[in-house]
């Protein structure tokens, strides 16, 4: 057997009603605690509100950042941590999506470390511990709640970044099903699309071990199963369960793994198009998968019955760029924000410059 290197410190509390249990895993020394959440969707859900109630019985003093847009980008990062050494915040709790989680574990990064978040994806070193950080998932899909990794947009370069450091680990995560409930269709299925490409890369990754092989099969497993019934009952309690574990398991594999080309190259769809994170990597999964072949590959195949493209189709996301408007010219200045990424040192195959034009193209 392999050897392996396995460090996954997050405390995970998972299931029903679980957020109740806040209160009695806040830190003692805690007691001023930034919320770091999005405008819109944990107000209109009710989920910022109950958590606010939860802590309202204890004696900490809550401070709410809510400027957090979708692909968090460097400025709103670095106001988040201006204001969290203002206040003197020592804790920070992230809640919604991988954005607003990113965006929270970021922030408590650079709360105790110099410099801005421009200085990090330049490449400066995050030397030192950073804040406790809780974080609590409202979509099924980056795994963000488990893992040390963020990923930062940068409107002048337009290009997305991930930062890693084990200090950026979650101390908790808190994972109730019931606040991933309110989302919609679309939002189901693109953040469902996501944990399943985290599984099927990490799986294909250099780095995958015995363990994340077992994590990462399991998981593709249950996506398989639950999001093509979950998307016929958004309100499904127990299908909402299963990917909110599946996508869970993603953020642990590749936290372990990375994730390989495909993540790089649905990077400047997002940026470009502004096409949602994981519908962006759902898009190229075929030709990706296509590309790589190979006996994982197969396994993977034989999950969906040689029908993965069929299995993205039926949930509406269609894997032909030009019905996302993109048009041949755009393949350069993809493989321009693409290229030296560090996703292709745990691809499992050497892949070219021109490999990527061509991969782009077979997908217009
Ligand atoms: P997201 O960008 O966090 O949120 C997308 C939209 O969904 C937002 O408008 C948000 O509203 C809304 N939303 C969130 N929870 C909802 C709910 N329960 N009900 C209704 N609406 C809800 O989406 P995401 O796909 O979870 O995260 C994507 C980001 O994570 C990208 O930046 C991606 O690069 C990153 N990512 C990180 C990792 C990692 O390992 N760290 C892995 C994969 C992806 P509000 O704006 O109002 O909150
Ligand atoms: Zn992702």
């Amino acid at each position: 057997m392999q050897g392996f290197n396995l460090f996954s410190p997050t405390r995970i509390i998972f299931g029903e009603g679980k957020i109740k249990t806040l209160p009695e895993i806040l830190p003692i020394n805690s007691n001023k605690i930034l919320i770091v959440t999005g405008k819109n969707s944990s107000k209109n859900n009710g989920i910022l509100s109950t958590v606010q109630s939860i802590l309202a019985d204890t004696n900490k003093k809550i401070f709410i950042f809510d400027e957090i847009k979708p692909n968090p980008v460097t400025n709103i990062v670095d106001l988040g941590s201006k204001i969290a050494k203002k206040n003197s915040i020592d804790l920070v709790l992230g809640i919604g999506g991988g954005s607003s989680m990113d965006a929270s574990k970021c922030i408590a990064m650079l709360v105790n470390n110099e410099g801005n978040v421009k200085d990090y994806i330049k490449g400066k070193k995050i030397i030192n511990p950073v804040l406790p950080i809780i974080t609590i998932p409202t979509t099924a899909g980056t795994g963000s709640e488990v893992n040390q990794s963020v990923v930062i947009s940068d409107l002048e370069t337009k290009t997305k970044t991930g930062l890693s450091s084990e200090y950026m680990f979650p101390r908790f995560a808190i994972l109730d099903p019931t606040f991933t409930l309110s989302m919609s269709h679309t939002l189901t299925v693109d953040t469902g699309i996501d944990a399943l490409t985290h599984v099927i890369e990490g799986y294909l990754s250099t780095k995958a071990t015995i363990s994340s092989d077992k994590l990462a099969l399991e998981s593709i497993e249950i996506i398989k199963e639950a999001l093509p019934q979950l998307v016929k009952n958004l309100k499904d309690v127990s299908l909402r369960t299963q990917m909110l574990y599946a996508s869970m398991l993603g953020g642990l594999v590749i936290s372990k793994t990375g994730t390989i080309m495909l993540h790089a190259m649905g990077y400047p769809l997002t940026t470009f198009y502004n096409i949602p994170h994981g519908r962006a990597n759902g898009i190229l999964l075929p030709t990706m998968m296509e590309f790589l072949k190979g006996d994982k590959i197969d396994t993977i195949n034989y999950i969906f019955r040689n029908n993965l493209r069929k299995f993205l189709n039926n949930l509406g996301i269609s894997t032909n760029l030009r019905d996302y408007g993109i048009i041949p010219e755009d393949v350069i200045r993809f493989l321009d924000n693409v290229w030296g990424r560090r996703n292709f040192t745990v691809t499992p195959k050497l892949v070219t410059k021109d490999d990527i034009i061509n991969l782009y193209k077979q997908a217009l």
